[in-house]
C-alpha cells in the first residue's frame, strides 16, 4: 500500500465538514430504518440528503457499487445493496455511509434494531459499538495501529463474539481507502505503523455472533456470515491529534 498521508490543518477542516455530513446521513438512515420500509427508500432519502448538503455519496459507483449507502440486515455483515427488501420488526440493520465534501471523505457506520430486537441482537450491537471505544483509547500519538486492533479484539473476544478478518478499517482522506489498513485483530509478529498527529483513520469493527467466516453473495457485494449468525458493524472516522482522538463523524445519538 502507498504511504500514509498526514493531513494539513486545511484538509482536516474539510474532513470535519465531510464527517458531519456523513454522520448526519447515518442518523437520518437510522430514523428511517423502521419495520415496513424498503432499503431502497432509505437509500433514496440518504442520497438526496448528501447531495443537498453539497457533498457526493462516497460509495455510489465506488468499484461499481450501485447505491449511496450500504444496508446490511441480520446475517449480512457489510456491503448490502439497497433494494426491495422490507425491513422487519427485530432486524439488525447495519448502515454504512460516506460523504465526499470538497474532495475529502467521511465514512461511518452503525447497527441498529428495527422495532423490538432479541437480547442477543442488543448485546451484539452494544459490544460492537463499545469495541470501537475500547480501540480508540489507543488512537493517540506514540501507540501503533496494532494497539487499536488488539484492544478491539481482546474486548470482543472476551464477550464471546468473533471479529471478521476478511475486511478491515483503513486510512481515509482524499481517497475513501488509504493506507494504513486498520485490522480488528492482531497478527503475531506484525506491528502496525506508529500513529502520528494528522492521520485520519476509519476504525470499523465488524462483529459476528458466531464464527469468523464470511462469504460474498452472488450479487458480488453483499458479505454474509457463513454460518448464518447475526453480525453488527460500527465505524467512525477518527483524527489522531496531539492529545485525545477527535471523532470526525460523531453524532449525539451514536
Ligand atoms: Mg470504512
Amino acid at each position: 500500500m502507498s504511504a500514509i498521508r498526514i493531513k494539513s490543518p486545511r484538509e482536516i477542516e474539510l474532513m470535519r465538514q465531510a464527517g458531519k455530513i456523513a454522520a448526519a446521513a447515518r442518523s437520518l438512515a437510522r430514523e428511517l430504518a423502521t419495520p415496513g420500509v424498503t432499503t431502497q427508500e432509505i437509500n433514496k432519502k440518504v442520497h438526496e440528503f448528501i447531495t443537498k448538503s453539497g457533498a457526493v455519496p462516497s460509495f455510489l459507483n465506488y468499484g461499481g457499487f450501485p447505491a449511496s449507502i450500504c444496508i446490511s440486515v441480520n446475517d449480512e455483515v457489510i456491503h448490502g445493496i439497497p433494494g426491495k427488501r422490507r425491513i422487519q420488526n427485530g432486524d439488525i440493520v447495519s448502515l454504512d455511509v460516506g460523504a465526499r465534501y470538497k474532495g475529502f471523505h467521511g465514512d461511518c457506520a452503525g447497527s441498529f434494531i428495527a422495532g423490538e430486537g432479541s437480547q442477543e441482537a442488543k448485546r451484539l450491537i452494544e459490544v460492537t459499538r463499545q469495541s470501537f471505544f475500547e480501540g480508540i483509547k489507543y488512537a493517540r500519538q506514540g501507540y501503533r495501529v496494532s494497539d487499536i486492533s488488539q484492544a478491539i479484539q481482546e474486548y470482543v473476544e472476551s464477550q464471546g463474539f468473533s471479529l471478521v478478518r476478511d475486511f478491515v478499517g483503513h486510512g481515509i482522506g482524499e481517497k475513501l481507502h488509504e493506507a494504513p489498513e486498520v485490522p480488528n485483530f492482531v497478527t503475531p509478529g506484525r506491528r502496525g505503523p506508529r500513529l502520528v498527529q494528522g492521520m485520519t483513520l476509519a476504525i470499523e469493527p465488524m462483529v459476528n455472533a458466531g464464527g469468523v467466516a464470511v462469504r460474498i453473495l452472488g450479487d458480488n457485494w453483499t458479505v454474509v456470515t457463513t454460518d448464518g449468525s447475526l453480525s453488527a458493524h460500527y465505524e467512525n472516522t477518527v483524527l489522531i491529534t496531539d492529545g485525545e482522538p477527535e471523532i470526525l463523524t460523531m453524532a449525539e445519538d451514536l
